[in-house]
């Protein structure tokens, strides 16, 4: 199968690896150069990576030798499948998927891996919305078995079902969600994050004994304040938002503590303090 990634940022460089590691022919593309060239060695060092633990027994070579980096998108015009990743906007994502439409194949299909915009809006920028549905990798991608196949109204079953195929195929386990905001994944998470910040910001328990409940407790890999921090607290604030502004239910709303925390650019791993400093 020949596929075009849209985007080469974190999300697009893993989706692209595993696609090729399937051993299907890769189009990366980005504007950018220096996100390609970033992605390129991204890529190769996974790829080392997971070899050294034998998780891979191919020749990484030929597998990076599968991936094409591009800035031209027209160059993946005989696609079967495209995945587009780039970021969060609705304007970025709106003219995109208006220009994959215009060089895309009638029966290619066109995915995306927005973790938050509705996939039926998305599918109202994309001609013949047949082809189009959500596919929501996890990071890292090449590590995370878990992706999120998402319908639209106008999806078909058959897409359905031929995206789990090709997900199967990547080695990952696919689960199936309607288009509601927060999917399965977030839906289910952001309460639990919130909560757990409204128990640390009501004195009711330390930071460390709250992670530790859900650790030793439930079986948790990480406690849900450690995986905010993880996240980025200021994608998992976005998040909240959209979700709380979907549903206007106040059992998303953003905890205060979580908006300090933010606008004190204290955003986690990534700046090396968020509820832990790192
Ligand atoms: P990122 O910022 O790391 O990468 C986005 C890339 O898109 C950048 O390299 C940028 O140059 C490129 N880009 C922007 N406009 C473009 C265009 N018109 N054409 C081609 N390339 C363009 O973002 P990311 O974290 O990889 O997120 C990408 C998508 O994946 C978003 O929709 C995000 O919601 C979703 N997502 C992210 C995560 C995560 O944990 N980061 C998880 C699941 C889903």
């Amino acid at each position: 199968m020949k596929v075009t990634v849209i985007g080469a940022g974190t999300m697009g460089r893993g989706i692209a690896q595993v696609f090729a590691q399937a051993g299907n022919s890769v189009m990366l593309t980005d504007i950018y150069p220096k996100a390609l060239e970033d992605a390129a060695s991204n890529i190769r060092s996974s790829l080392e990576r997971l070899s050294r633990k034998g998780e891979i027994k191919e020749n990484i070579d030929i597998i990076m030798q599968r991936i094409t980096s591009t800035q031209e998108l027209s160059a993946g015009s005989d696609s079967d499948m495209f995945v587009e990743a780039v970021i969060e906007k609705v304007e970025t994502k709106e003219s995109l998927l208006g220009q994959i439409s215009q060089i895309a194949r009638r029966d290619a299909i066109i995915g995306t891996n927005t973790s938050s915009i509705s996939i039926n809006q998305l599918s109202s920028f994309v001609t013949y919305p047949e082809r189009f549905i959500g596919i929501h990798f996890f990071n890292p991608v090449p590590v995370m078995k878990l992706v999120e196949i998402v319908k639209g109204e106008r999806t078909p079953e058959s897409l359905v079902r031929k995206t789990f195929e090709i997900v199967k195929a990547l080695g990952k386990d696919p689960v199936i969600s309607q288009d509601f905001p927060g999917f399965i994944s977030n839906r289910v998470l952001m309460p639990m994050i919130r909560e757990a910040i409204l128990v640390l910001e009501e004195g009711i328990a330390t930071k460390n004994d709250i992670d530790k409940t859900m650790k030793l407790g439930m079986n948790h890999p990480m406690g849900p304040l450690e995986l905010a921090d993880f996240i980025g607290l200021d994608v998992t604030l976005d998040i909240m938002e959209v979700l709380y502004h979907e549903y206007g239910d106040p059992r998303f709303k953003p905890p205060v503590t979580l908006r300090n925390l933010v606008n004190a650019r204290k955003l986690g791993r990534k700046t090396n303090e968020g509820f832990y400093k790192y």
